[in-house]
């Protein structure tokens, strides 16, 4: 029988509770929960045809767009299958076997995922117990060895965010390690740090069409950097991992600004609402910066979660992480109150 590599034999198995969510309503995963602009799946069936989708797929025009959107050079942006692959490209180009990876804890699983699948030897530095960025606690932590720094911002599970001064002493402090900046919330929070990639060589900010832009399933996602790095990554990443309709979907996305930025109008409102029906039963819930937030059930996490789903509302238990914790998307105002009507039922 052939022997895994040991870094894959030491890993636990990921499985995320993806299966049978279609008829729910989906607050447990951060998307967009009505869907992407109308004018993308337009867009798709004019474009795709049965010559188009015989064609491998051509990324420059899809690169000149969209890194126009973004304000940088084509030669900055890297397309990649979603953060997840941006995340994977980063650390397999910079990271070797047993080399020091600083993550945050809690935060997106699969930093740790692509670090502990790189062999890397990670350390792990907590939240403050409010849930703020233990930011003087990291830089403490950062050595000359220090190879990767993987950081979201704003942080999920917690829904809370660093400034940009901050990141700035930290990549000031870590002139040799990749330090990626996860904007994967960032039309949430509207705090960014793409302006500054022109200043840090060690800066890598990556985005997605996962969330706001409602489109998780075409996996399609961007990382930047300064050009001699992109050039690294590329090296690092197969030919052809963003399919072609994912490509065009998100050409098609950026040019429907009115629809992301009402979406966030929608979903800000939203997370108001939530905090007051939180609030007017006593539950405490932490201040967020995302289309997420955490809240206190107590012993009950798991069991408001389970109830929640027999009732049709799907929520993520985060106990495991965070005491007591669960975590809400935020959707609509309505799918908001629909949450609220039902958990109030069960409390
Ligand atoms: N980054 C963060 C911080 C996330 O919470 C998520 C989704 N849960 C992702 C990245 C995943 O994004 P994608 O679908 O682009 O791989």
């Amino acid at each position: 029988m052939p022997e895994p590599r040991a870094a894959v034999r030491r890993m636990a198995a990921y499985s995320p509770p993806s299966e049978g969510r279609q008829n729910a309503l989906r607050l447990d995963f951060n998307e967009n929960t009505v869907g992407c602009s109308p004018a993308v799946v337009e867009f798709l069936k004019n474009t795709l045809t049965a010559g188009a989708l015989s064609i491998y797929p051509e990324y420059s025009e899809a690169k000149r767009e969209l890194a126009e959107f973004f304000g940088v050079a084509p030669n900055e942006i890297l397309l990649t299958n979603g953060t997840d692959e941006a995340i994977q490209v980063l650390v397999n180009t910079f990271v070797d076997e047993n080399a020091e990876v600083l993550l945050l804890r809690p935060s997106y699983a699969m930093y740790r995922f692509y670090a502990q699948l790189a062999g890397a030897a990670l350390q792990e530095i907590d939240f403050n117990t409010d849930l703020s960025f233990p930011l003087e606690a990291l830089i403490e932590r950062i050595r000359p060895s220090t190879r990767a720094i993987l950081i979201a911002n704003p942080n999920n599970p917690t829904g809370t965010g660093i400034d940009a001064p901050s990141i700035e002493r930290i990549l000031r402090r870590a002139p040799d390690a990749a330090v990626l900046i996860d904007e994967a919330y960032f039309e949430f929070s509207g705090v960014t740090v793409l302006p500054l990639l022109s200043r840090y060589p060690n800066l890598f900010v990556s985005r997605t069409f996962s969330k706001v832009y409602g489109m998780a399933a075409m996996r399609c996602g961007c990382l930047f950097s300064q050009a001699t790095n992109v050039e690294f990554l590329r090296k690092a990443q197969s030919p052809y991992s963003v399919n072609a309709v994912a490509a065009l979907a998100a050409r098609a996305a950026i040019r429907d600004r009115a629809y992301v930025r009402d979406y966030v109008c929608e979903a800000l409102a939203a997370r108001e609402i939530l905090y007051a029906g939180l609030r007017d039963l006593g539950i405490h819930a932490f201040p967020s910066q995302a289309n997420f937030v955490l809240f206190e059930a107590g012993d009950r996490a798991i069991a408001i979660r389970d109830e929640l789903r027999r009732r049709g509302v799907l929520v993520r238990d985060r106990s495991y992480e965070i005491p007591g914790a669960v975590r809400v998307t935020i959707g609509t105002r309505a799918q908001t109150e629909k949450l609220l009507q039902e958990l109030r039922a069960i409390w």
